[in-house]
């Protein structure tokens, strides 16, 4: 019989363990040996990124969705939400403004929604690209045709965020209408992968009928995949949906999973999500001392922040982007660790 500290241990040599070795890291560790887990995805952490935590700028450019998640706010049976739509020309206006502010990285972020044509996508991708030609650009707006990621790909975008939500099809159909699957977002990012993207999966932590079993095979799913960025937040019930009164995840669950994540995928990006930030003051911070090493603060206008609600509560939506960056940096010095101006960890350089 192994103990928690070997197994936490063995984690850190293999980056990897069994199923049963997982099932104990992820249901019962004293508080001396979460600390240990912290700590040592600490250490990994700083062996490969040091101190150093990476910016990604976030405009959420359209809260109309034609999708219908039983979790999300912006779900399409959902009247109370405020629909908006930025132009192009706000939006190469939030990427020049995180530009000045430092942000290498922006991510464009919508619901699915089809007013935006492909063309439109590859229209504001290659301007933004032409704008800030050594940013990275990041793309998540759901499932698509491999066709269509072909084209955002050519127009310049190089990475996407996809979060598989749930790597179990029965979990996925208790979180989905019938006509989404857990098949087609997969193929969706064997697809990024394989056009070369730079991907992230990710999921909720918490989510209505999570179980122990699915979290285990959400952490075979990722190993196997070998996703560069990982996403995950606590899931956060929203009043006008379907889960408006189930259990919302906890800051400790997502701190745990953070930390065995780090092990496990010793380079990936991970951040902080602001859904962290949400349900802890210093939730985010407690992420970076958990492992990550990405935070993704909000570029978006103002004027439309507080009608991008996937969830209720959602943190930052009054303040200027440029109050964000300064906030957010402040609180993280407190931590020891400080944010960079960089692409950061681009793939073949630090990937091994
Ligand atoms: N429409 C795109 C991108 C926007 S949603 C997509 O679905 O991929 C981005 C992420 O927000 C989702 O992947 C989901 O994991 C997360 N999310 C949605 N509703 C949430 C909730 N109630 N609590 C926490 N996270 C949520
Ligand atoms: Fe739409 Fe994404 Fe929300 Fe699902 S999670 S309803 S696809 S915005």
């Amino acid at each position: 019989m192994k103990t928690n500290q070997e197994r936490i241990e063995k984690l850190r040599a293999d980056r990897m363990l069994d199923r049963e070795d997982f099932r104990a890291l992820l249901t019962g560790l004293s508080p001396e040996e979460e600390a240990l887990l912290y700590k040592e995805a600490r250490s990994v952490r700083e062996e490969i990124y040091g101190k150093e935590v990476y910016l990604r700028g976030l405009v959420e450019f359209s809260s109309y969705c034609r999708n219908d998640c039983y979790y999300c706010g912006l779900r399409r049976s959902n009247p109370a939400c405020q629909r908006y739509r930025l132009t192009k020309e706000e939006i190469l206006d939030c990427a020049k403004k995180g530009y000045d502010l430092g942000f290498r990285t922006i991510v464009l972020q919508s619901g699915e929604d089809p007013w935006y044509t492909d063309e439109k996508i590859c229209d504001i991708v290659s301007a933004i690209r032409k704008q800030q030609p050594d940013c990275a650009i990041t793309l998540s707006i759901g499932e698509k045709s491999r066709e269509s990621y072909l084209r955002y790909f050519e127009a310049g975008a190089d990475r996407y965020l996809l979060r598989h939500e749930t790597a179990s099809g029965e979990h996925y159909a208790l979180l989905h209408p019938p006509e989404l699957s857990c098949e087609n977002r997969k193929r969706c990012l064997r697809d990024l992968k394989e056009i070369g993207y730079q991907t992230g999966c990710g999921i909720m932590v918490g989510s209505p009928g999570q179980t122990t079993d699915h979290l285990i095979e959400d952490l075979f799913f990722m190993k196997e995949f070998g996703p560069q960025m990982i996403g995950i937040g606590p899931f956060i019930p929203h009043k006008d949906t379907p889960f408006r009164n189930r259990k919302g995840g906890s800051l400790e669950d997502t701190l745990h999973l953070l930390a065995i994540i780090r092990l496990m995928l010793p380079y990936v990006l991970l951040p902080a999500t602001t859904a962290l930030g949400t349900i802890d003051p210093w939730g985010r911070e407690k992420g970076l001392l958990a492992g990550a090493n990405v935070v993704m603060p909000n570029l978006s206008p103002v004027s439309v922040r507080g009608k991008y609600m996937l969830y209720d509560g959602k943190i930052c939506t009054g303040e200027e982007a440029a109050e964000c960056r300064g906030c957010l940096e402040r609180r993280i010095e407190q931590t020891g660790y400080r944010t960079v101006v960089s692409r950061g960890a681009d793939s073949g350089l630090i990937f091994p």
